[in-house]
């Protein structure tokens, strides 16, 4: 998983994005996201430095984000009909697929699967897909039974769920 042979950093819909050079059956580990561990401190530090630094950020726990810093993670970007999610093996962040991903497709996941309803964070949303919601927020603004869908792929960590019920 260490090796990223299996995909390339690509021009897609917004941007750079990682794109599939192979097929990834439904269920497959395609990347681990790695990085550097910082607080949330620094990461409302970055809003005021550079925010594309916060735009990459991946929450990892209650007070902890990853900072992909250069790793591929940076430019995983998001659709409203994601094919893949992020599960949290142990101490990793694994993005899985939850659809069959064909070669030359882009991988995608929902950012708000990892938005807590504590997490301010906002985006308009160009991802092109018929059920896109036009603007991406936090847990707490997701349909109920878009959660459900993702709870039960298991893209939807526990702490982020407990964030909606304080
Ligand atoms: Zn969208």
């Amino acid at each position: 998983m260490e090796n990223y042979s299996m995909l390339e950093v690509a021009q897609v819909r917004n941007g750079k994005g990682i794109v599939a050079l192979t097929n990834f059956r439904r269920g497959a580990l395609i990347f681990e996201v790695a990085g550097k561990l910082v607080t949330g401190e620094q990461v409302w530090r970055y809003w005021e430095t550079d925010p594309r630094l916060g735009e990459n950020c991946f929450r990892y726990d209650d007070d902890h984000y990853i900072d992909p810093d250069g790793r591929i993670g940076q430019y995983a970007n998001h659709s409203c009909h994601p094919n893949a999610g992020l599960v949290r093996r142990g101490r990793r962040l694994l993005m899985k697929a939850i659809s069959p991903i064909a070669a030359g497709d882009e991988i995608t996941h929902d950012y708000s699967t990892l938005l807590g309803a504590d997490d301010v964070w906002k985006m308009r949303c160009n991802c092109g897909e018929a059920d896109c919601r036009r603007v991406v927020r936090n847990i707490g603004h997701l349909p109920v039974a878009t959660i459900r869908r993702y709870r039960r792929l298991g893209i939807i960590p526990d702490f982020i769920m407990a964030t909606r019920r304080r």
